[in-house]
């Protein structure tokens, strides 16, 4: 690279997205912040039964993302580090909610680590107000006919509660 010339920062925030909540959404607004661009990557994996399609999780969160313009939703499958360098980002964001998602999260990253030293992970702290929330909490809820207003952005209270009416 010529000098003087600045590197364009790619973040990859990956996930399942299952729908996504205001968790993710606060997530995806912060990392926004901290690249040049950052692509919300959903993950397909057909070994995990998801309530929502491919198609349906990515739709959802163009939705609530529209007006962060640094803000991409793409689908991937197989490695996540593929994804990162195919896309020529060089750092994975998660969130972290409380010391239970630490030994998984740490485990992902120690695995990305080796497979590629290149590719960085960093975490950002879950806002306060979210840290009890889950997307199989969501979902749970509005099975049972429960609020999931102000759990998840009010763009998609109606899709998810549809979508478990008629699954
Ligand atoms: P997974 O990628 O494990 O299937 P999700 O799609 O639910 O899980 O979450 C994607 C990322 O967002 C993970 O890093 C997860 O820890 C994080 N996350 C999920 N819910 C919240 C929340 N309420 N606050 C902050 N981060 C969250």
């Amino acid at each position: 690279m010529p000098m003087g010339t600045k590197k364009t920062r790619i973040g990859i925030y990956p996930g399942s997205f299952d729908p996504l909540t205001n968790g993710h959404l606060d997530i995806i607004i912060r990392a926004s912040r901290l690249f040049d661009s950052l692509i919300v990557g959903v993950l397909r994996n057909d070994a995990k039964k998801t309530l929502f399609s491919m198609e349906e999780r990515v739709a959802l969160i163009n939705k609530c993302t529209k007006d962060i313009p640094n803000v991409k939703v793409e689908m991937f499958e197989g490695l996540l580090v593929d994804f990162v360098k195919k896309k020529n980002a060089d750092t994975i964001v998660r969130g972290l909610r409380a010391v239970s998602d630490y030994e998984y999260e740490l485990q992902m990253a120690m695995m990305n680590k080796h497979i590629s030293p290149e590719v960085e992970t960093i975490f950002l702290m879950t806002d306060i107000n979210n840290s009890f929330l889950s997307s199989s909490m969501v979902k749970d809820v509005a099975v049972h006919g429960g609020n999931i207003q102000g759990l998840v952005p009010d763009a998609v209270v109606d899709d998810i509660y549809k979508k478990v009416k008629n699954d």
